[in-house]
């Protein structure tokens, strides 16, 4: 990290305190060497030359979910989250990454996905898909590539997830093609670990096989690979979340829905919506389903409260991820509604498991299941 480029964001830091209120890390770890502005201070006093990096700060600055609640409430502007990725940057080159995120980032260099299974396992969520046609898979060219992503497509709590969007994409006659065992991660977690030299090769990977297929439209239905290309991949082309690909053929009438009386709540990602910006799309698909109503959260789209699920927090501190969800789950259950949707693989993961854990009667659903089952098929 380099103090001088940083300096700017310390001096603004007016020790305010606002972020620690917003904070659902320090909210749990009650200690201010958690909290964002705890943090900030750390990271000065290391640009300064007066704090010598340690495993003990690896921890502090590991037990961030990289929200970005924090950097919304500032009043200052600081840029919080350039602070922290670049002291995980700094603390990985000078004491290696956390010890905890090992297993994934070796996966990553082996395999190029983060599960430790062989890269042409990413196929899995396809075994079991049915009414597809099995040509789909096996484009030369198309429009539009889907990129899956790793947690997607090697977990099976969430592989309904492509499954669902790959029944849409076919339903309404989209030009697509899926990478299969040719997608490489994102470089996400990688980024979180402080690695951020080790993306380049993903990332030139990546870029050459959406090249090769002639795409002009990449899909994500994980927020965080979509944030990570917009961020990270400096690419032309058209980068897109799937609720955003979605709300386009609503909008277009190429996708109708069928009537319900259902009543849900919607869970904002973070990645989807504070941190790239998408809070009207998955909205806008729900209010055009007939008969549906939306109850939204106490903290909704810039509030949106983490669902525990970022910032590698569930690799180096299951039990804080934990604790995240479980206020998520009482936050939900305050709207009343039995059903959360969401847009996100992780947030299902995350909020989903902590539900069955604690015994909780909540559906928790991708938006791209939900759409699927509500939509009207062709004949
Ligand atoms: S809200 Fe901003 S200015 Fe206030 S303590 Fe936090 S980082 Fe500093
Ligand atoms: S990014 Fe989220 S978890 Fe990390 S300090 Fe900011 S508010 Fe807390």
């Amino acid at each position: 990290m380099k103090s001088d480029e940083l300096a700017h964001e310390f001096n603004q830091c007016i020790k305010c305190g606002l972020c620690m209120a917003t904070c659902p890390a320090c909210k749990e770890l009650l200690l201010e060497k958690y909290s964002p502005r705890g943090k900030v201070q750390l990271a000065r006093y290391y640009a300064r030359g007066e704090l010598e990096l340690s495993e003990r700060y690896r921890d502090i600055f590991a037990k961030c979910l990289l929200c970005g609640a924090c950097g919304a409430t500032c009043p200052s502007g600081v840029d919080l989250k350039k602070i922290f990725l670049g002291m995980r940057e700094e603390i990985a080159g000078k004491k290696g990454a956390h010890p905890l995120t090992l297993g994934a980032v070796q996966s990553l260099a082996r395999n190029r996905n983060i599960s430790g299974e062989d890269n042409e396992e990413r196929w899995d969520w396809k075994e079991s898909l049915k009414g597809v046609p099995e040509e789909v898979f096996h484009k030369k060219k198309a429009e539009v590539v889907y990129f899956v992503g790793c947690v997607s497509s090697f977990f099976p709590m969430v592989q309904s997830i492509p499954q669902n969007f790959v029944r849409i994409l076919s339903e309404t006659k989209s030009d697509f093609a899926v990478l299969g065992g040719e997608e490489w991660c994102c470089g996400f977690p990688l980024i979180g670990a402080g690695l951020t030299r080790e993306v380049e090769e993903l990332k030139a990977h990546n870029l050459e096989k959406i090249r090769a297929l002639g795409a002009g439209k990449v899909v994500f239905s994980c927020p965080s690979c979509f944030r990570m290309w917009k961020e990270y991949y400096g690419t032309d082309v058209e980068m897109l979340h799937a609720t955003q690909f979605i709300h386009e053929m609503v909008r277009n009438k190429t996708i109708r829905f069928r009537r319900t009386d259902m009543t849900v709540t919607y869970h904002d990602p973070c990645d989807l919506g504070r941190n790239t910006g998408v809070f009207d799309a998955p909205r806008e698909i729900l209010k055009a389903v007939p008969g549906l109503t939306l109850v939204e959260l106490e903290n909704n789209r810039m509030k949106s409260v983490c669902c525990g699920g970022g910032g590698n927090v569930e690799m180096v501190a299951p039990d804080l991820s934990g604790a995240v969800a479980q206020k998520k789950i009482e936050e939900i259950r305050r709207t009343g509604a039995k059903t959360v949707l969401t847009s996100c693989q992780q947030c299902v993961r995350t909020i989903k498991g902590r539900a069955r854990r604690q015994k909780v009667d909540l559906q928790v659903m991708d938006i791209n299941e939900f759409v699927y089952q509500m939509m009207e098929r062709k004949k």
